[in-house]
């Protein structure tokens, strides 16, 4: 096979796409043919049309990966590093994308941070083709619409593994999956950030740095990361840089993981946030009840008509908002009330918050928070405000922000146990315990309410389909459910006033 025309493709879609300079095509190209084991070239013409109208380099980028896999220059399991690897010689550099965000920037934040995912998807960071593998559906929930997604391309995480991290001083390069370091990195193989790109910002008087997630868990989902490799927290400072981040760009949202274990993030070294362009389900929630503080009464707040507890309030001046919301988040750390299983701390602190920021179409600026806790018990090792075991097989991570707020991101092991729980709804396969699958045993009970529910009747797959969704939407409500630390019966509802009250807020 004749290698150049591909290559030749590259370089016009780079051109077309990614801002390549006409006077460096001559160098990219030799550097292309020296990672592909080359010294010799012959000009190709080719049809600049096809790649004018591509959305994704995918097509470009094939050919040169088989090559490389054909002729022994990487092994099978490098394709990912060896593509990002061609990439990374024809987009721009760190410094020429920040200037080009930064222009755009100081016209509109939306058209900058628009262009720099746009560029993501073109350069193949963000893989774009992956990510549209992902499934995606609609809940209609008791409290509006819940969405959830399958995701394929993101590992399945353990809580023990994320709070062992947190103690673990074992020195790596870089310090972890998000420091600035990997800007550039690879392992060579599973670990590839060759095409990352991010944008410095100051929030709060800090360095800290914009970033895309590879994973693209919705529209425009990013981190904002502190340029130094410090671990998370929630405190008034990090109310304050929330707040300047939505100055920075007004049309996201962003929010902080609690800083503990089981209701945190999957990354507690490294303090960052996650946002994003998407309104997700919580945000949609109405006010269940406004409330007042007698300390800050010209700030707007409400309990959120929402799954588990949050509080919102919401004002012109940040300064006010974040001196207010603080109170709640002081008078939260050392609440207990343990006719309700609050306990803050024990040896270890318990109570915590998820704070999240954006700004409302009046131009003012809106806090949700989220009141949370990680206690264990006999009987619930795992979290007592956690998703409960009878769950775990469909998620047994961390519910952090985004899930809290409606948007659920279940593992991709599903997509392939789901496709086999559906044979036995439609009768392909007949369903014995005895019989079943090692893979499928955790879903066991699942399967049987599912089987039990079909009966005799051979469904479609499309109903097959309907009733193992219904049945995991009611597992995610479920899950939302055993994360509000103040329930919704009259016991709940009679302690969330009392700790409102508690802070002179009715
Ligand atoms: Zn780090």
């Amino acid at each position: 096979m004749i290698i150049y025309p591909s290559i030749e493709k590259l370089l016009y879609y780079a051109q077309a796409h990614l801002l390549l300079d006409d006077l460096d095509v001559i160098y990219a190209r030799n550097l292309i043919l020296d990672e592909l084991k080359l010294t010799d070239y012959v000009q190709y013409e080719i049809d600049t049309d096809a790649i004018d109208e591509m959305q994704n380099p995918d097509a470009v980028l094939e050919p040169l990966v088989n090559y490389a896999v054909e002729n022994g220059i990487i092994t099978d399991d490098q394709r990912d590093y060896f593509s990002d690897k061609l990439m990374n010689i024809v987009i721009y550099k760190p410094s020429e994308v920040v200037d080009m965000f930064d222009d755009l920037h100081a016209k509109s934040p939306a058209k900058a941070f628009d262009w720099l995912y746009d560029y993501s998807i073109k350069s193949d960071y963000i893989k774009q083709t992956r990510i549209a593998k992902n499934k995606h559906w609609e809940a209609k929930g008791t409290k509006g619409k819940l969405e959830i997604t399958i995701n394929l391309s993101k590992p399945e995480r353990n809580n023990k593994a994320t709070a062992k991290m947190l103690d673990s001083k074992a020195k790596a390069y870089p310090d972890c999956m998000i420091c600035k370091e990997n800007e550039g990195f690879s392992n060579g193989s599973t670990h590839c950030r060759k095409t990352l790109r991010t944008i410095p910002m100051t929030l709060g008087g800090e360095e800290w740095f914009w970033q895309f997630s590879p994973y693209s868990y919705f529209n425009q989902h990013g981190i904002a990361v502190n340029s130094d490799h410090t671990p998370m927290k929630v405190d008034r400072s990090t109310l304050d840089k929330l707040l300047d981040f939505v100055d920075f760009m007004p049309n996201y949202f962003i929010g902080c993981n609690a800083a503990l274990p089981i209701i945190g993030g999957s990354i507690l070294t490294h303090d960052h946030f996650q946002g994003g362009l998407k309104q997700l389900p919580m945000h949609k929630a109405p006010a269940l009840k406004k409330i007042k503080s007698e300390k800050f009464p010209y700030i707007d707040m409400c309990v959120v008509d929402w799954y588990n507890s949050v509080i919102r309030m919401s004002y012109t001046n940040k300064e006010n908002l974040a001196e207010c919301a603080d109170t709640i988040l002081k008078a939260w750390a050392d609440y207990s009330d343990e006719s309700v299983d609050i306990i803050a701390k024990t040896d270890a602190q318990h109570n915590s918050v998820t704070p999240i920021a954006r700004k409302l179409p009046d131009g003012k600026y809106c806090l949700d928070i989220i009141l949370r806790n990680n206690r264990t018990s006999k009987e619930y090792p795992e979290g007592i405000f956690h998703s409960h075991p009878e769950y775990f097989p469909i998620k047994s991570e961390a519910i952090g922000l985004i899930e809290a707020m409606g948007l659920f991101i279940l593992p991709g092991r599903l997509d392939a146990q789901l496709a086999e729980i559906e044979k036995f709804l439609t009768k392909e396969v007949k369903y014995s315990a005895a019989k079943l699958d090692e893979k499928l045993l955790p879903l066991q009970p699942f399967i049987e309410k599912l089987v039990k529910e079909s009966g005799t009747a051979k469904l479609s797959q499309v109903e097959a389909q309907l009733n193992i969704k219904d049945e995991i939407n009611r597992i995610c409500e479920g899950i939302l459910d055993n994360t509000a630390v103040f329930k919704k019966d009259e016991k709940g509802v009679a302690a969330f006033d009392r700790f409102l009250a508690s802070m002179d807020i009715k």
